[in-house]
């Protein structure tokens, strides 16, 4: 007898000629998060399944994070032979609990001495047996005891949700603009999910925006890699480029203008890692730089898809996805952006794409962005 983890997958993925594929990444993955927990992971009759993991609530928690995994529990596996031994063992699992419960049975072994019913029958009859303070509710149980007949008996009764989405890696790889905000780790989190491989860009403008401001954003791409797994931070310094834009621009378009120079950075490093697409975390009429014309605007630069997962969101639906995935805490650390300095009183909210052009034409583009691309660190996360 052991402890074991079961792990259960989204059914999207299961048809077609793509399966071994999306299962080999799924199983990769999985042995990366458990491997230094000792984990061993293995695949028998559809199911996958991770032993001899030290500490089987963070096995539980690490795999529950893995995408394209629909749900876990950590279960007993052992002899199915000795079948009185199974109901001693369920009636030991369920003997802490409190409440109500079922006895859920499935059976793939047809050659099994009693079927489901009966497993159903025996087993809970000796669980309230042995623990007299339960009782019996089929249609809303506060606990579900499952037993499964396998190659071994399987028992469990806890269900850990999984993350969903897609195996990492099998939708290829866009490059995150990532702030040190709420939404960008969000929309970074939401690509990911549907098994897109990430990197990511930061705009950096020291000394205006300060060393620690960098670390959050770094900590921020530490938090996504637990979902998305390693992935590359590319930190550009951007202070010469908002200090020329400041000085030579109007106004009123300098927001603009800086989100447009964002963009074309992001494009080539996008295109130099591989990726083959940006995203970002903008939402329609969330500030100035976020109506649909100014989306335009910053959309023109580049030919590269630009995806805004977070396009029809309002911010508490924002707030309420980066406490789940767990960025919210960091992400309000009052550190500075780069987006906070030199802000313009009035924002153009309804810019003109020509506006934008003619607004830029002051600077020596290219050489601004070389430069700014000369001078990218790379920061390997995960
Ligand atoms: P966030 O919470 O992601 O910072 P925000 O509401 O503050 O979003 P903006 O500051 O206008 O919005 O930025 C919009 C998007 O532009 C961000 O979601 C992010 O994708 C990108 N972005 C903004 N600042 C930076 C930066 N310093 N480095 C990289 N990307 C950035
Ligand atoms: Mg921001």
């Amino acid at each position: 007898m052991r402890t074991i983890l079961l792990v259960r997958f989204g059914e999207v993925f299961l048809k077609g000629q793509n399966r071994p594929f999306f299962m080999k990444k799924l199983i990769d993955r999985i042995k990366e998060v458990v491997g230094d927990l000792g984990g061993r992971v293995w695949m028998r009759e559809g199911r996958i399944y991770v032993s001899d993991c030290a500490d089987m609530d963070e096995c539980a928690r690490r795999v529950s994070r893995v995408f394209g995994v629909h749900s876990v529990s950590p279960a007993v596996e052992m002899d199915k032979a000795d079948f009185a031994a199974v109901c001693e063992q369920a009636a030991a699992m369920m003997a802490p609990l409190t409440g109500t419960f079922k006895v859920l049975a499935r059976r793939s072994d047809k050659r099994y001495p009693l079927d489901s019913p009966a497993i159903m029958r025996e087993a809970g009859g000796v669980i309230l047996e042995r623990a007299p303070h339960l009782t019996v509710d089929v249609n809303h149980p506060d606990h579900v005891m499952t037993i499964e007949i396998r190659d071994h008996a399987y028992l469990s009764v806890e269900r850990v949700m999984g993350v969903g989405g897609m195996p990492m890696g099998t939708n290829g790889k866009a490059c995150l603009l990532l702030s040190g905000g709420i939404d960008s780790p969000v929309a970074g989190f939401m690509i990911a999910k549907r098994g897109v491989e990430l990197c990511c860009v930061h705009y950096h403008s020291f000394p205006y925006t300060s060393e620690r401001a960098k670390e959050k954003v770094l900590e921020l791409a530490r938090q996504l890699s637990e979902y998305s797994g390693k992935l590359r931070v590319l930190v550009v310094p951007f202070t010469e480029i908002q200090l020329e834009i400041h000085e030579r621009c109007p106004e009123n378009m300098t927001t603009l203008i800086m989100r447009r120079f964002m963009m074309r950075i992001a494009e080539r490093l996008a295109l130099s890692e591989g990726a083959q697409a940006l995203v970002t975390g903008e939402s329609i009429g969330q500030v100035a730089s976020q109506t649909m014309e100014a989306l335009a605007c910053t959309d023109e630069v580049v030919s590269l898809p630009v995806f805004r997962p977070l396009i029809g969101m309002d911010k508490s639906e924002i707030v309420e996805r980066a406490e789940a995935i767990g960025t919210f805490e960091t992400s309000s650390l009052p550190y500075e952006d780069c987006c906070t300095i030199f802000t313009p009183k009035h924002p153009a909210t309804h810019p003109r794409r020509e506006q934008a052009r003619a607004a830029e034409e002051a600077l020596d583009a290219e050489a601004l962005i070389a430069a700014a691309i000369e001078g990218t660190q790379a920061y390997e996360i995960g």
